[in-house]
């Protein structure tokens, strides 16, 4: 295996996970009896540019032909879109004569918020049935994978990008080498470049393991981003962090030659944050594997004895990262009888690999479960004011990351 950025050769390991299906490939009743593919979740981590990387066993065209994550489902997620399209509006004046870029743009959650301010969008999403909905929602959207051909396409109809952004998006491409160049090729002389990304420094430290899916392909450091931007001749100017996704960072970027924007003071904050924590050194990456089954004993242990002591426990969320965690760790229907969702293109399926069953929300009330293990656990406090009532029967929350906690 060869690093997808710097090409050389890694050889070692940050965490194996074992043998996992795709995290989105939600099951339908009728093939719960067919055979399900299982692919290696090991984690690496390149030695020379410190890229943490999962090989790629599935094409992006099969992952995201027909994908089941509607961003819109989400208040969080939604709030967290408004407020970023208010800051950046002002920060650079973005105004009528503007046009904004999304790559994964997925349901047009984000871009409904500039198109509120009359700024026009185009929303890039490779997934034809949420794009669908972005168009039916009046978001205009191309059905297209984000690269230089993309972008030379765009280019040549006239289309630059005075905004180009990514939100989750950076883990997702398998040839980031390409994928950045677009970005490169898109943005226009004084534009600006914003994606975020989980920090793989929370990652670690966090013990997320279960954010780790076939899906994702990389996992970023600031450190190692600035590398792969530098190589396209775009220069981080400045980064925030943020508490999304267990803890994650939005760079901004322009072009090494625009000289109308100075370094901001983020950007030398999060590289003396990074630099303590070892992020240029092998031996920082390699206790991580040990902690990670640590955790996974833990989780075990407060299940086993929940079971024996004949307490119901029940999941919320059908998340990607519920489903490395379950099938990292062997829970099924013996430990959790059921888990529910709120986006209906879930609700009737079953989670993939462990087959636990996927129902509506109200399923909670007619069930009243002693514990609720809550997957999403980055929206760990949204999720307990919505199911707040399941204290009217003693029910409790369970946290699973960065280790088991019970919310009474
Ligand atoms: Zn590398």
């Amino acid at each position: 295996m060869t690093c997808r950025f710097c090409g050389k050769k890694i050889l070692n390991t940050l965490v194996d996970l074992g043998m996992s299906p795709l995290c989105e490939s939600f099951i339908a009743s009728d093939d719960l009896n067919s055979m399900e593919p299982f692919y290696p979740l090991h984690a690496y981590v390149c030695e020379s540019c410190f890229l943490v990387q999962l090989d790629e066993f599935v094409s992006p065209e099969h992952i995201f032909t027909e994908y089941a994550y509607f961003s819109s489902y989400s208040d969080a997620w939604l709030k967290h879109a408004e407020k970023y399209v208010s800051l950046v509006v002002d920060r650079f004046g973005l105004n009528q004569n503007s046009h904004i870029v999304e790559v994964a743009s997925n349901d047009g959650y984000l871009l409904q918020y500039f198109i509120a301010r009359e700024i026009p969008v185009l929303g890039i999403e490779p997934a034809r049935n949420v794009a669908e909905v972005a168009i039916k929602k009046g978001v205009p959207t191309r059905m297209d994978f984000f690269g230089e051909t993309t972008a030379r396409r765009l280019a040549a109809e006239g289309m630059s990008a005075d905004l180009l952004l990514g939100n989750n998006v950076l883990a997702q491409v398998p040839d980031i080498n390409d994928f950045v160049k677009g970005m490169k090729i898109l943005l226009k002389p004084q534009g600006v470049i914003t994606m975020e990304f989980p920090h793989l420094v929370r990652l670690m430290e966090g013990n997320q393991f279960d954010t780790i899916y076939h899906e994702h392909f990389s996992y970023f450091s600031f450190y190692t981003v600035e590398k792969i931007f530098a190589a396209h001749k775009l220069t981080l100017f400045d980064v925030e962090e943020l508490p999304t996704h267990g803890g994650s960072l939005r760079i901004y970027a322009k072009h090494d030659e625009d000289q109308t924007k100075g370094l901001c003071q983020g950007v030398n904050e999060i590289k003396a944050q990074e630099e303590t924590f070892g992020i240029n050194r092998l031996a920082t990456y390699s206790d991580f594997g040990e902690q990670v089954k640590d955790t996974k004993r833990k989780l075990l242990d407060f299940l086993i004895s929940a079971r024996r002591q004949g307490q119901k426990i029940v999941g919320y969320g059908a998340p990607g990262k519920g489903n490395t965690l379950l099938n990292y760790c062997g829970i099924r229907t013996d430990f959790l009888d059921y888990t529910v969702d709120r986006n209906p293109y879930k609700q009737g399926k079953f989670l993939p690999g462990t087959h636990i069953p996927i129902f509506g929300p109200d399923r909670i009330k007619e069930t009243r479960p002693d514990y609720l293990l809550i997957l999403p656990w980055n929206f760990k406090d949204e999720v307990m004011d919505q199911m707040a009532y399941i204290r009217e029967w003693g029910g409790k929350f369970v946290v699973p990351i960065p280790e088991v906690r019970i919310y009474p």
